[in-house]
């Protein structure tokens, strides 16, 4: 079921309508449904049900510590990849004990965050990576517990800027190489092999691609275990897609690829861990935006919304498409009309959508973004000075702000004019 939906002419999240938001909090902001977040979770968890398994949410999907302390009481984890990051899963309720630390660079000072609170694993990205890790934990005379990300070579992920399992990417070490980093890893004095790790995209709309990788690393585990490696975990990462409302892609709903999961890694005699990000949290929200003016071009007509690549960057970033539709509900004898809509920064790509069939709209009219709950308030910034974006949480008939809108005096106090002037 959908929790953004029409009742009474107007869109609603859950039981509350987004017009309501609109007049108490202003515009834009973010909404996400509670209903939706524990949904999807639940879907994803009860897919592994029976297996021994960690589901550890990519936070930087959506990294609201209101969205993870959600979460964690349904007894997510989290994948984090930032000291920053770290902060928010403890500062939600996340157990250290159920975060992984992912990332191509993380910095020493992370690393003696992570292992003071004692995380569960480190994903270790490079063999420099790892003697620092080395370092870092034999100062402080303990032993960090590793995982290597490997990179399978295997193509996946909905966009160039997010395939991440093939060799030429940055991420993970080589294939090739992976067998000698661990006879390294197993030299160190304060090092402690766990596991097995693999991220390889997002937005992945095939089993098959993730059935290669499985396979792969499963032969791996076998090597490894001969060459005297205690490998207990094997992390599969994220990734997996969600629809966008443009029937490019019609991804694999989770219990299936919790079968196909569950059928491939039943004799490896591991503990599976699961790094969803956009699976949970890309359909829990919407982007609530106002249309400022109609622009009426030589040949097209925009229009102009309060809403800007800086809070929602996917458009620009990954040619990404949102569904859009006005929170009126339009009457049954409406006309679609063309229309490309932008926000008011000063950069072409600016732009959210071009030609885009929607019922008419004027000044002051709501219209929503769909799919805006993962890599949406996480990636915004405040270029041209425009303050972050709210984020708004509703459960049931009550709705609270869990990212309040700076003010730009806020902005500005951040910054000072050198003693010199
Ligand atoms: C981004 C990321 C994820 C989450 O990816 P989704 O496509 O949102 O599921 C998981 N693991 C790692 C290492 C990541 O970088």
């Amino acid at each position: 079921m959908r929790h953004f939906d029409f009742k009474d002419g107007e869109m609603f999240a859950e039981d509350v309508a987004l017009r309501e938001i609109a007049e108490t909090i202003g515009t834009p902001c973010y909404v996400y449904s509670t209903a939706t977040f524990e949904r999807h979770y639940k879907v994803f968890a009860d897919s592994f049900k029976g297996i021994d398994a960690l589901v550890a949410y990519s936070v930087k999907a959506n990294s609201n510590i209101g969205i993870l302390a959600s979460l964690a009481k349904l007894g997510a984890g989290a994948d984090v990849v930032s000291g920053g990051e770290l902060q928010r899963a403890l500062t939600a309720g996340i157990p250290a004990d159920k975060v992984v630390f992912s990332g191509v660079g993380k910095t020493a000072d992370e690393m003696r965050i992570a292992l003071t609170a004692s995380i569960r694993i480190f994903n270790v990205e490079s063999l420099p990576e790892l003697y620092v890790l080395n370092s870092v934990a034999a100062e402080m005379d303990v032993k960090a517990p590793i995982a290597f990300r490997v990179n399978p070579d295997v193509t996946a992920g909905g966009h160039e800027k997010i395939s991440t399992g093939k060799k030429e990417n940055k991420f993970g070490i080589a294939w090739s190489q992976a067998e000698r980093a661990y006879a390294e890893a197993a030299a160190l004095e304060n090092i402690e092999i766990v596991g097995v790790d693999v991220h390889i995209g997002s937005q992945i709309d095939d089993l098959a691609p993730f059935e290669k990788a499985i396979s792969k690393v499963g032969e791996l585990i076998s090597r490894l275990r001969t060459n005297g490696h205690n490998i207990r975990s094997f992390d599969i990462g994220g990734g997996l897609g969600i629809p966008y409302g443009d029937n490019s892609i019609t991804p694999p709903p989770p219990d299936q690829y919790g079968a196909m999961v569950k059928r491939l890694t039943a004799d490896m005699d591991v503990e599976m861990i699961f790094e969803p990000g956009r699976m949970i949290s890309g359909n829990a929200g919407i982007l609530l935006s106002k249309v400022l003016y109609v622009k009426e071009g030589e040949d097209r007509k925009f229009l102009i919304i309060d809403a800007a690549m800086n809070d929602l960057l996917r458009p620009a970033l990954y040619d990404a498409y949102h569904e859009i539709e006005a929170v009126k509900a339009p009457g049954s004898d409406y006309e679609d009309i063309s229309y490309d809509v932008v926000g008011p920064i000063c950069e072409s790509g600016d732009t959210f959508t071009k030609s885009r069939e929607l019922p008419e709209m004027k000044a002051g009219d709501l219209l929503v973004m769909h799919s805006a709950g993962a890599y949406g308030a996480s990636q915004s910034s405040q270029y041209n000075t425009r303050p972050l974006v709210p984020e708004v949480l509703v459960k049931g008939s009550q709705f609270e702000v869990i990212r309040k809108r700076p003010t730009v005096e806020d902005i500005l106090k951040t910054e000072t004019v050198p003693s010199w002037l």
